[in-house]
């Protein structure tokens, strides 16, 4: 080790400095835990990046970033030790040891909170309308398309599941998909009445001025225009710990499943929020998932 290498010895560390990990850090030093977060970006996470946060208990359509503030001096008024530093190296032995090029991270325990890549379409102009029609959480904002037509795009579980969501609340819901409409993926679409599937359908662009007025689709018969004020494009999700894969703890998109205690397969070492498999993706269940991780943090210290 170099002479410049700092070593910091700990309870717990956390890595992820979103809403889970902040949590979880409040909770632990509550728990009398010498815990340290860590966090390679922003702090906060992506609550820096929700311009009206909904859903979230007594915070209705605020700047996230409010909330990001408010944790993150929750946290330091605690007197958890936060680094502000990537950190991609993570041993797990009998200790677990976490490290980069300056900083060296000793812990008995480790919460995995590292959230889902930033969400990207490929889709031409979709990132353009981020916020202005183009979303991918229906949870979030299906109601501002209510009355609506909007699109859903994808060939996954979280796409039907998503238009299933969308076609409670909007008017109608048109969606594209590669797959056939007989694939078992998303059979289940048919039967609501107001979703019309397009199948071996590809979105290729997103059009509108201020806002999105239509998407063009290209399937076996050529290029079509739809006109919708919305689409909800979910080509790919992916968690974002690829560097763990040698430990065979996430699933084939990087999601890891954890039991009720928040616990991954390997003892000591567990995950809280956007990065485990779980049915809703909100600050509510990441919050929720860092108060139980600091729990069983604190229960198996007591172990004796
Ligand atoms: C556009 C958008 C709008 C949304 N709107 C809402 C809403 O209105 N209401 C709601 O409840 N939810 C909303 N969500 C969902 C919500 O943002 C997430 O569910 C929540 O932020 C998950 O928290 P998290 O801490 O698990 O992950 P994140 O918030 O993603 O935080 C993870 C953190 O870990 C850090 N990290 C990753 N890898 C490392 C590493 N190797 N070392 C150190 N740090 C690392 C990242 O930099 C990041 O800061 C929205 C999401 C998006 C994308």
């Amino acid at each position: 080790m170099g002479d410049n290498m700092a070593e910091i010895k700990c309870d717990v560390a956390i890595l992820g400095g979103g809403p889970a990990g902040l949590t979880a850090a409040i909770y632990c030093a509550r728990y009398n835990l010498n815990t340290v977060i860590i966090e390679k970006d922003q702090w906060g996470g992506k609550l820096n990046i929700i311009h009206d946060l909904v859903n979230y208990p007594g915070f209705n359509a605020h700047d996230g970033s409010l909330l990001a503030t408010t944790m993150v001096q929750q946290v330091n008024d605690l007197g958890v030790t936060m680094i502000n530093e990537s950190m991609d190296d993570v041993e797990i032995n009998e200790t677990i040891i976490l490290r980069n090029g300056s900083t060296t991270v000793i812990a008995d325990d480790l919460i995995l909170a590292c959230g889902s890549k930033p969400v990207r379409s490929s889709i031409e102009n979709a990132s353009k309308f981020i916020g202005h029609g183009v979303s991918f959480c229906a949870t979030c904002d299906a109601m501002f398309f209510k009355g609506k037509h909007v699109a859903v795009y994808g060939d996954n579980a979280l796409a039907v599941k998503e238009a299933t969501h969308l076609s409670h609340i909007v008017e109608h819901v048109s969606f594209v998909t590669p797959l056939d409409h007989n694939d078992p993926m998303v059979d289940g679409l048919n039967h609501l009445d107001n979703v019309t599937l397009i199948d071996h359908g590809k979105i290729i662009a997103v059009h509108g001025m201020d806002h999105v007025e239509s998407v063009e689709i290209k399937t076996t018969n050529g290029l079509t225009t739809l006109n919708v004020s919305a689409l909800f494009p979910y080509e790919q999700a992916e968690g974002s710990l690829q560097f763990l894969k040698v430990y065979g703890i996430q699933n084939a998109n990087g999601f890891i499943t954890v039991d009720d205690k928040m616990a991954t397969y390997i003892p000591h070492v567990y995950a809280i929020g956007d990065i485990v498999v779980k049915p809703l993706r909100q600050v509510v269940t990441a919050t929720h998932d860092g108060a139980i991780a600091a729990l069983s943090v604190f229960e198996s210290h007591h172990k004796g």
